[in-house]
């Protein structure tokens, strides 16, 4: 028997580091841990954890989320701590549409102020920029702020919330100067709505058409658009939730070019597709819509050659009835 007494052990767990999954025990003194041991270490400890048979592994962070409609931050972190997470980062935008005054700094303010009180996780703040978005006050004073991430939308223009091109090239550049990061939301929107105008005045409104309104194509185009503009103004740029195959090797070609491209893709997305929305309807109407199992394949190989950064939830808590009232 070793003579170090901690305060938990965590034992025989199949512990993912960064580059290996390997069998070994943590030992956690006070809030750190303190060593990770072959498995068995032999360790005494005043709780031990028998995680045998069971993955152990770093916190994770969530890094895309939606609290702003059934969830707060106190419902929704605590179910993503059930999930092994220990840090999110929500999106947070003006509430204009809901009726609530104020800017997305303010409503940001008033956010990490409720959320301080709420949260049973660490948080960051990512800002979505709308429309109505005075671009030229609003990204310095994010940044300013500490929030150097602001998202816009390629698409929804009918809803108000898609970002025009001139505005995005002027918000991109001024977060270039500031040190901030865009993110987008890369679908052409004019096209989603061109084409889901004409299944409506033909009639074609069953679940089938949900996909074939919102193709793949759209996706790829905007990815390249941003991407673009994103190189113009010498912006970082961070494409959340990729579902089309064809989008990988398109951001792959900018990030070779030397251009600071981040990506993301959702669990949805790696295993999810469109027979899904056809057996379930409206409950399983997401944007971009799910695909094909062909694009569920190319997101894991983007996970495995590293062309995807990220995996996030994308949550965004609706309840039953919201969804069918979408149709
Ligand atoms: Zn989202």
């Amino acid at each position: 028997m070793v003579s170090i007494t901690a305060d938990i052990l965590i034992s025989g767990g199949l512990l993912v580091s960064g580059t290996s999954i390997t069998k070994m025990d943590v030992v956690v003194t006070g809030e750190k841990i303190t060593d990770l041991l072959p498995h068995p270490s032999n360790i005494d400890a005043k709780r031990i954890i028998d995680a045998k048979g069971l993955y152990v592994l770093p916190g994770l962070i969530d890094a895309h989320n939606h609290p702003i409609n059934l969830d707060k931050m106190d419902s929704f972190t605590l179910s993503a701590a059930f999930g092994g997470i220990t840090t999110v980062i929500p999106f947070m935008q003006n509430m204009r549409s809901r009726g609530i005054d104020g800017t997305t700094s303010e409503t940001i303010d008033r956010f990490i102020e409720e959320s301080n009180e709420i949260s049973y996780l660490d948080f960051g703040v990512h800002a979505i920029l709308f429309g109505d978005d005075d671009v030229e006050i609003e990204v310095p004073k994010l940044i300013e702020n500490g929030i150097i991430s602001f998202k816009m939308y390629m698409t929804y223009p009918r809803r108000g919330m898609m970002m025009p091109d001139d505005r995005m090239l002027k918000a991109m550049s001024l977060a270039s100067e500031a040190g901030g990061i865009a993110m987008v939301h890369a679908e052409n929107g004019y096209c989603i709505d061109f084409l889901t105008d004409n299944f409506i005045d033909e009639g074609l409104t069953s679940r089938e058409y949900y996909a074939k309104s919102q193709p793949r194509i759209l996706e790829v185009e905007a990815a390249n658009r941003a991407a673009t503009y994103a190189s113009v103004t010498d912006c970082p740029l961070y494409v959340v939730h990729l579902s089309a195959r064809e989008v990988l090797d398109v951001l792959r070609g900018y990030r070779e070019e030397g251009n600071y491209v981040f990506t993301e893709t959702c669990p949805q997305y790696l295993d999810l597709t469109n027979e899904t929305l056809m057996e379930h309807g409206a409950l399983a109407k997401i944007g971009p819509p799910l695909r094909e199992r062909a694009d569920n394949a190319a997101m894991w190989e983007g996970l495995q050659n590293n062309i995807i950064d990220t995996i996030a939830s994308d949550f965004c808590g609706f309840s039953k009835a919201h969804k069918y009232a979408g149709g």
